[in-house]
Formats: structure tokens, C-alpha cells, sequence
């Protein structure tokens, strides 16, 4: 089959979060068992072009239509961990990928919609036939309806994966007129037209892909299912209804290669599933003393409870701060790594940190990879109180280096964790902790049962570490699913015809 990724993420060359993991995760499995993969994604200004090879001016200028104007572009190829990739190169006035980050711009929606119309302007000049269109998440969902109703390329088949329903892209009607599409025609309830009743005025570009795409998939079956409820579905929950047929849940996977203990150059100490529970406990050991050197914590206190996580609502900010008073009311050691993008959370954990004097205590504001690894490695427990988690890597991640979560018992969560006191689970299944209300209370209870076994019954504890350690989070599987939903798509459309 040929398929072609549409994105904003790729990893490791344009990473925000869990999308960009997915979308190189998938695409290297898929040509690891045979298929033609290519991804596109825009040429932003902070891509470090020297972790990529093979890299050429494949068409030095074409044009894209905006506001009546017509603006050169030009595609750049490359291979990236193995895939062939398509850089969008936009010499548009407004400097749309030169921001030195991915989101959180003010004109989000003009910059994507004009990735989305660019990315179509390209394959139509190509004019090579497509099996697989697939998109991910709002920025790149008018694709689906550019492709079918303005463009009428040959492609047999669009998916759209939804990693975040949160995010919709909800934007004027003109926005559309802007790329050559009439709002008139797309501003109805079947369409475009967002489903709720106080932003009737404006068009939801998820929906649009959701209408358009000829399968969704929800990055995890619990998802899948959670979608379809208004809060989780964030108000979309009546158009995934009308989606239901053709709708999915999968599972992501892993990238093992770039998550292994076994091999992971920014540990002091590496360690695998098949070692001994001695030699695991052992190097975990000497991967938190290095930590506790350099942050200057008391590496007695045990166990080390951790955060690695974007401080956003989705993540429950409030409930980390309940586990950090917890931790430290229980006798532990907790290590914050991550920062908010709302001043206003920011500034809450800032005087937190202010606050916190303690050799138990230690608040790191920053995206930092390596440290993230020596996290893994060093943790006892990772916390994950998320709102709502469509299906999260860092709990996968935690385990494949031995630390066992508590988290929330929502979305992916409750694909992949199973409570060690569920007794309708068999042990060899059992590998956290989850709570299910998202209050104070629930969590706090969960992290007193976790800090009690994990004092009174250490045997128990290393049976989820093992546990955890053992399971294969690789791509494998959830590619398999993928090309099954692709194959079913491309069925669909031959009976049709
Ligand atoms: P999401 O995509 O919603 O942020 P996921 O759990 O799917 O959540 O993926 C989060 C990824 O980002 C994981 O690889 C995690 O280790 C990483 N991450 C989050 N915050 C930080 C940080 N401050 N520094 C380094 N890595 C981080």
C-alpha cells in the first residue's frame, strides 16, 4: 500500500508531545513490514536539518491560493528514522513555520489550514495514486475535505486519528473562504458548522474531518468509547455518534528503540526486563543517587514519586500538588519535571518551589529529554491523575523502565494499567495503581495504599515492576490493527464503486 502521513509532529525532528511519537512510531512499523510510506509535515524554522539524510530540493517552487493570493512554496525531501519525508517550505509573507514552535500562535488556524491546502497543492502536482491519506488530529483535518471536494485527488481511502478531541479548531467561516473553500456550502449541521449551540457561528475543522475521513480512530479503545460523552467528547459527542460506524479505538505503541533501559545513553546505570529483580532494583538505585547528587535530595527517602507531564488541565495540575503534600506527608521524595503553558498554573507551582525549602522536594520547569530518561530510570512511582487521558505514553514509558504508576483510571490509562488489588485480575496482569474519581480524596487514598505495600510488602511491588518491565508496548500490533481499519477502508470503497 502507499500511505501518506499528514502531521504537525514527527519525532524527534518536531516533537510537542505523545503525537509526534505516534506518527514516526507507526509510519517506520508500516514500512518495517513492506509498505510505501511517506510523511508530510511543514519545514519549521527550529527542525534541526542535520538529523536528517538524504536530504534534496524536491520542487523548488509551487504555488498555494490564500486570500486571492497566490504564495510560493517549495518541498524539500529527506529521510528521517528511515521514512521518506516531505518538508513543506511556506514563503508566505506571514511567516507561518518560522514561530521556533509548533503551536500556540494566535493565527493557529491560518497557519494549518494553509499547511493543509499547500500539502493537497502538492500531492495534486504529484498526481500519484494514494491508498492511504492519514491525518492527525484538527491542524491537518481539512485535508480530508480539500482532497475530496476541491482537489478530487486519487486517493482510495482517508483516516484521521484523533489523539486529542480537546483541540478542534474552531475558526471564522471567511478562514475557509481564505483557501478556496465556499463557507456558505460547509456552514450547515451535516458539515462544518460546530455542534455547539453558543459557537453555531463557526466552523469546526475537526468535525469536518470526522465527516469526511472514511474511518476515525481514538488512540485507545477506552477513548473510543469516552468520546462519545459530552465532556469528553467536548461538545463533538453527537457528530462521533453519527461516526460510530466507522469509528476505532487503537492502542499506540511505543518506540522501544528510543525508550530502552537496556541502552539508554543518558543513564549512569542500564538495566533490562530480563535481569534479575536484584540487578533492576540495584541499577534504579544508582540512577537515583546520581539524581539525588545533582539536585542535592535526600536519596533515603523512599519511595521517589514523580511527575513528567505538561502542567495543562488535561493533566490535573491540582492533583499533582496534592501528591507532592502527600509524598512528602508519607515520608518520600517527589521530582516535578515539566512546565505550564497558562502563566497562571506557572506562577502557582513557581511559588510552590518558593515555598518548598525541603531535601525531599525538587520542582525542574523545562522540557528536558534527558532528564525525563533519568526520571524513568530512577522513580518508584510515576503519578498520573489526568482529567482525561486519551491514551498516554508516559505510564508505558514508566513501566519499560520500572516504575510503577498511579494514575487516574480513565482513557488509556485503563487500556494499559491494572490495580495490583484488582482481585478479578491475574497477578501476572497486575502493574499499578488507579484511582477513579478525580478528587483529592481518591488520589490521595491510592497513594497511601501504594506507600503502604510498598514498605510492607516489597515482594508484591517487584512482581509489578516485573510485570510492567515484561509487556511488548512495540508498534507491532497496534500497525497490525491500523492495517486492518486501512484494509476494511479500501473494501468499503470497492464495493461502493
Ligand atoms: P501528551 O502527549 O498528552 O503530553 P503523553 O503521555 O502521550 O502525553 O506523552 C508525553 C511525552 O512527553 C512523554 O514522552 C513524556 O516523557 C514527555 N514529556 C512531558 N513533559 C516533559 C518534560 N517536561 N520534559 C521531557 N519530556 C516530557
Amino acid at each position: 500500500m502507499r500511505i501518506v502521513q499528514l502531521a504537525t509532529e514527527f519525532a524527534p525532528i518536531a516533537k510537542a508531545g505523545g503525537m509526534g511519537e505516534v506518527t514516526v512510531g507507526l509510519s517506520r512499523e508500516l514500512k518495517r513490514i513492506g509498505h510505501e510510506v511517506e510523511a508530510i509535515l511543514p519545514k519549521y524554522d527550529f527542525i534541526d536539518m542535520q538529523a536528517l539524510r538524504s536530504i534534496n530540493m524536491e520542487v523548488p517552487d509551487f504555488k498555494c491560493m490564500e486570500k486571492g493570493n497566490l504564495h510560493a512554496n517549495a518541498m524539500w525531501s529527506a529521510e528521517c528514522e528511515g521514512v521518506s519525508l516531505h518538508l513543506l517550505e511556506a514563503r508566505h509573507p506571514a511567516g507561518y513555520f518560522h514561530r521556533g514552535k509548533i503551536y500556540g500562535c494566535m493565527d493557529d488556524a491560518a497557519r494549518f489550514i494553509y499547511f493543509s491546502r499547500a500539502a493537497m497543492e502538492y500531492l495534486k502536482l504529484k498526481d500519484k495514486p494514494i491508498d492511504i491519506l492519514h491525518l492527525h488530529d484538527w491542524h491537518v483535518a481539512l485535508a480530508a475535505v480539500l482532497a475530496r471536494d476541491l482537489f478530487k485527488l486519487p486517493i482510495k481511502s482517508i483516516v484521521l486519528t484523533i489523539h486529542n478531541a480537546a483541540y478542534q479548531g474552531k475558526c471564522a467561516p471567511w478562514d475557509l473562504d481564505y483557501i478556496g473553500l465556499s463557507s456558505a456550502k460547509y456552514m450547515t449541521k451535516e458539515k462544518l458548522q460546530d455542534d455547539d449551540p453558543a459557537h453555531r457561528q463557526l466552523i469546526n475543522i475537526l468535525k469536518g474531518g470526522v465527516i469526511y475521513a472514511d474511518a476515525v480512530i481514538a488512540v485507545s479503545p477506552t477513548y473510543a468509547k469516552e468520546i462519545l460523552t459530552p465532556e469528553i467528547g467536548y461538545g463533538l459527542d453527537l457528530t462521533f455518534h453519527r461516526a460510530n460506524a466507522k469509528l476505532y479505538g487503537i492502542l499506540n505503541g511505543l518506540d522501544l528503540k528510543f525508550w530502552d533501559p537496556g541502552k539508554d545513553r543518558f543513564l549512569s546505570e542500564l538495566y533490562q526486563a530480563g535481569d534479575s529483580i536484584e540487578r533492576i532494583l540495584k541499577a534504579k538505585e544508582r540512577n537515583r543517587e546520581s539524581l539525588a547528587k545533582r539536585f542535592n535530595l535526600q536519596k533515603v527517602n523512599r519511595p521517589w514519586a514523580g511527575a513528567i507531564t505538561r502542567l495543562v488541565e488535561q493533566k490535573g495540575p491540582e492533583l499533582i500538588e496534592v501528591a507532592i503534600d502527600d509524598t512528602l506527608r508519607l515520608g518520600g521524595t517527589f521530582v516535578l519535571l515539566g512546565s505550564s503553558p497558562t502563566p497562571k498554573i506557572q506562577e502557582h507551582f513557581e511559588k510552590l518551589k518558593a515555598k518548598n525549602k525541603s531535601k525531599s522536594v525538587h520542582f525542574h520547569f523545562e522540557y528536558d529529554e534527558s532528564l525525563a530518561h533519568q526520571l524513568y530510570a530512577s522513580l518508584d512511582f510515576l503519578i498520573l491523575p489526568s482529567l482525561y487521558e486519551p491514551c498516554g505514553l508516559s505510564q508505558m514509558i514508566a513501566m519499560r523502565y520500572g516504575s510503577i504508576p498511579i494514575a487516574r483510571a480513565t482513557g488509556g490509562h485503563k487500556d494499559t494499567i491494572f490495580d495490583c488489588e484488582d482481585l478479578k485480575l491475574p497477578a501476572k496482569k497486575q502493574n499499578g495503581f488507579l484511582f477513579s474519581s478525580f478528587t483529592p480524596r481518591s488520589e490521595t487514598e491510592s497513594f497511601e495504599r501504594a506507600f503502604r505495600l510498598f514498605r510492607e510488602k516489597p515482594a508484591l511491588i517487584q512482581t509489578l515492576i516485573k510485570n510492567g518491565m515484561a509487556i511488548d508496548w512495540s508498534w507491532e500490533k497496534p500497525a497490525q490493527e491500523y492495517m486492518r481499519v486501512y484494509q476494511k477502508c479500501i473494501q468499503n470503497q470497492r464495493a461502493i464503486a
